[in-house]
This record gives C-alpha cells, structure tokens and sequence, in this order.
C-alpha cells in the first residue's frame, strides 16, 4: 500500500523506518513515535499518578529508581540481535506508562 513512497505524514517508507504490526499493516515508525509523545503528553499526569502509586507498592524500592514520566523516551526496537538491557528497560517502562 504505502510501499516504497512516503506515508500520509510525509515520513520516507524506508524498511528501517517501517514494521508491518500483528494486522499485517506497514506502520511508519516515526508516526508512532510522534503518536506516543502525543499521548504521553497528553496524559502526564496520570501517568505519573500511576507511577507514584506503583512506587509506594511493595515494588516501591526498584521503582524509586525510575525517572519520572516525562514524555516517554519509547523507540520501537529495530532488532539485529537479541534485545539489550537498555531496550528491554525502555519497553518495560512504555508498558508500564500504558497499562494504566
Ligand atoms: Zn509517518
């Protein structure tokens, strides 16, 4: 569809800059990324909410040592190995942000 050209929002279809999600449609990584600071934005407040909650929990000790949820630092993993620790730490961080 979008194949080899720009997506709607102008952004190159490059294969380092696509995926194809779990619908089988080609997704424009940028477009996620603006997307996600849009959202993380929008919703700051909640999501540090969330985060003061969870840190108070019994998890409180590791997550102290979170930063706070500014605008998530999310890249979408370009993989050519397996995930390192950094990566896996952002993910885990995004996931957490979401699952509000
Ligand atoms: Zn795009």
């Amino acid at each position: 569809m979008m194949r080899g050209g720009v997506c709607k929002h102008g952004h190159d279809m490059t294969p380092r800059n696509t995926y194809t999600n779990s619908q089988g449609t080609r997704v424009c990584r940028a477009c996620v990324r603006a997307s996600r600071k849009r959202y993380s934005a929008k919703h700051r407040d909640e999501i540090n909410a969330y985060l003061r909650r969870w840190r108070s929990g019994r998890n409180g000790a590791a997550a102290a040592r979170l930063p706070k949820a500014k605008v998530i630092p999310y890249k979408t993993p370009i993989v050519d190995g397996p995930p390192s620790a950094e990566s896996l730490a952002r993910l885990e961080q995004a996931m957490r942000a979401v699952m509000l």
